[in-house]
């Protein structure tokens, strides 16, 4: 038995009686048995032993791979600069609010949102001033939004959400809220503060997430051309 004390017990309360019992009788046959007896009791207490090392090693093993493997999906799931979902993971989780606003004929939305002119921040401020950037408009993004939007770091300085039971126009509100806030709280810097501007492009409803992001990125292209920092309503 793997069970320890249950071995000693066995051993103690049948085994060792019977040798006792075995020894008393004086016999030949009986002595020698006992002997037997005492080398399989050793033998039993030391096989438990390691018995019972080794599951208790097997259940650190899987304690440990259990902990390392939600490590990673963890790692996986999250943007390590923002804290923000990560595109994989916004795009798995996004699937379900998407398909269940779609077979209760609620109506959903996406705003895509990037960072105006940020080549410049990094050219001028410095790669860290950029990813402080990064996280402040990270914070105010999640702030703004509602616990059942979900939002995720699409890549570089590119940001998605998606925005269930909330139609075109209540989105575009979402997002110019946003972009407001992020007009009003520049990045606080040791040197002073940075200014920062985004814009936006909305799209609601589609047959496919992909697909909505896809009139979303194109609003967001156009927002771009119409001279940033604006919101671009799909069409
Ligand atoms: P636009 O207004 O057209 O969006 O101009 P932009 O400069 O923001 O766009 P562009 O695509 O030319 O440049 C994006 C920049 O974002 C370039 C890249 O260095 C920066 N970037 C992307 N990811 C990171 C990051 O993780 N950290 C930092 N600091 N910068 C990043
Ligand atoms: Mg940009
Ligand atoms: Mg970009």
């Amino acid at each position: 038995s793997a069970i320890r004390w249950l071995a000693i017990v066995t051993v103690g309360v049948i085994l060792i009686p019977a040798m006792g019992w075995m020894l008393l009788t004086g016999e030949r046959p009986a002595i020698l048995l006992s002997l037997g007896l005492v080398i399989f009791c050793l033998s039993a207490l030391r096989a438990t032993k390691v018995l019972s090392n080794a599951m208790q090693q097997n259940f650190e093993m899987t304690h440990a791979l259990r902990e390392a493997k939600e490590s990673a999906e963890r790692l996986a799931s999250t943007d390590h600069l923002t804290g923000l979902t990560s595109r994989g993971a916004f795009v798995e989780r996004a699937d379900a609010p998407f398909q269940y606003c779609r077979r209760n004929g609620l109506p959903v939305s996406v705003a895509v949102l990037d960072l105006d002119h940020f080549k410049q921040v990094n050219d001028t401020r410095g790669h860290a001033v950029g990813d402080l950037a990064l996280k402040h408009a990270a914070r105010l993004i999640q702030s703004s939004l509602r616990k059942s939007d979900l939002c995720c770091r699409w890549g570089g300085e590119e940001f998605v959400s998606l925005l269930p039971d909330t139609a075109l126009e209540d989105a575009a509100g979402v997002a110019e809220k946003l972009r407001l806030a992020i007009v009003a709280n520049p990045v606080t810097l040791e040197s002073g503060s940075l200014p920062m501007t985004a814009s936006f492009g909305v799209a609601e409803g589609d047959r496919s997430l992909e697909a909505l992001i896809d009139r979303a990125d194109s609003a967001l292209y156009r927002a771009k051309n119409e001279g940033r920092n604006r919101v671009a309503v799909d069409e």
